[in-house]
């Protein structure tokens, strides 16, 4: 869709908190509805034959946009102004050329891996992933005979070079911070390994999972990633009612992306694009309060009898593994807090139990605060030796914290500790 809005006033570029409400949308195309309304339709009218030809020789890359000609609408598994209005706004967050919304986290994973990855490549990702995209990896990738190799933490980029031997390299996924440790790796050193097997015809994007921190306090595309992907569902979408993901990076490789995006049909739906440009408007509200909370509740935890260990952004010293990476990569500690209970599964069980204000539920990113035990939830078909090389043991509790008042998140937590 063309069109131009206000981006800058005098000399000042306006900041995406001030472009989440109306860029990339005019009212004049809606009856001057200040919203962009939600456009439920399937398909779109062509005004003569003659636009329909050029509109597909647009979209399937028979031919090259001229200069200033933007993509028509054709149908919406290809596009939709609810989700090209929305793409344009995630793009500010991260400094992106382009991106993509998909109908869940995994569609924008499943999709982007799917695009540049090809039989007999290597794919490079960071252990321990989110279990879905684990799965992917392990179970579906390795039929089309992609092979994989773990970067585990402390490894070097010599190190996985040697692992991956003469074989070609097609791709690098790094979760960072990882769930559910908050373990950190550094986009940095992802890229200069990308950068020894890239050529002419092979990109080797380095792909980046933001989901925990994004698009708020990391913004991966300033180290080195190439694509930075993210499970909307979580922060982005921010109150556990819709499931999205979305994928950004240079309008090269998101063309790339959107034609595999358009073969298999894992796009969002008009109403979950519009649901999101609603959620946007907030996301720096909410991730600052969000991020406030977790400070506040992290310093009370670490300090708490019952509790073992807490692994929190916010709280690494100088004397910790992540903390140079940390300074480099991460504007902010997010919301994310691994907690260790004494004593074992029963403890842990007893505390998950015992919350009342804070719900017990996978998921995360929300502005209710969210508990989950992840070694017999999310992470439950994690191998058991990489379980405790991880450290995901049966004391492990990731807590999601909201935006709800501290003094009462923490007065729920320490009712419950109680109980343990
Ligand atoms: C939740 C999550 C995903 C998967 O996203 P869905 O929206 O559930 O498909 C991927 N990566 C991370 C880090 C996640 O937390």
């Amino acid at each position: 869709m063309a069109g131009e809005y206000i981006t800058q006033i005098a000399d000042r570029e306006l900041a995406p908190e001030s472009l989440m409400m109306g860029y990339g949308y005019r009212p004049e195309w809606s009856e001057g509805a200040l919203k962009c309304p939600i456009f439920h339709t399937s398909t779109f009218t062509f005004a003569s034959a003659a636009e329909g030809k050029r509109f597909f020789e647009i979209a399937y890359g028979l031919d090259e946009p001229a200069e200033g000609e933007t993509p028509g609408l054709i149908y919406s598994r290809l596009n939709n102004p609810d989700l090209e209005i929305l793409e344009k706004r995630l793009t500010l967050w991260d400094g992106a050329e382009a991106s993509l919304v998909f109908a869940s986290g995994m569609a924008a994973i499943t999709t982007t891996l799917l695009t540049f990855l090809n039989p007999g490549s290597v794919l490079v990702y960071t252990a321990p992933l989110y279990g879905g995209t684990d799965h992917f990896v392990h179970h579906v990738l390795s039929r089309f005979n992609v092979a994989t190799v773990a970067w585990r933490h402390g490894m070097t980029p010599d190190e996985i070079a040697s692992e991956i031997g003469e074989r070609t390299l097609g791709a690098v996924v790094v979760e960072t911070p990882a769930n559910p440790t908050n373990d950190l790796f550094s986009i940095a050193a992802a890229s200069e390994l990308a950068g020894r097997y890239r050529s002419d015809t092979n990109p080797v994007p380095v792909m980046v999972d933001n989901t925990f921190l994004g698009p708020m306090w990391q913004h991966p595309l300033k180290h080195g990633a190439d694509i930075v992907l993210y499970s909307a569902t979580k922060y982005i979408g921010g109150h556990s009612d819709l499931i999205a993901g979305a994928s950004l990076g240079s309008r090269e490789l998101m063309a790339a992306v959107a034609e595999m995006r358009t073969i298999l049909g894992t796009m969002a739906s008009p109403h979950t694009g519009w649901l999101m440009m609603r959620s946007l408007e907030t996301l720096s509200l909410r991730m600052t309060k969000q991020t406030e909370n977790a400070r506040k509740i992290a310093a009370f935890l670490v300090d708490h009898p019952k509790v073992a260990k807490v692994s929190y952004l916010g709280l690494l010293t100088p004397e910790d593994d992540g903390y140079a990476i940390y300074r480099d990569q991460c504007e902010g500690p997010g919301a994310m807090i691994s907690l260790w209970i004494e004593g074992g599964e029963a403890e842990a069980f007893r505390f998950l139990d015992s919350l009342q204000l804070v719900h017990l539920a996978v998921s995360l990113g929300s502005t209710e605060s969210l508990v989950e035990h992840p070694a017999s939830m999310t992470h439950a078909g994690v191998d058991p030796e990489d379980k405790i090389r991880l450290d995901i043991t049966d004391s492990l509790v990731r807590l999601s914290v909201g935006v709800e008042h501290p003094d009462d998140i923490i007065t729920d937590l320490a009712n419950a500790l109680e109980k343990v």
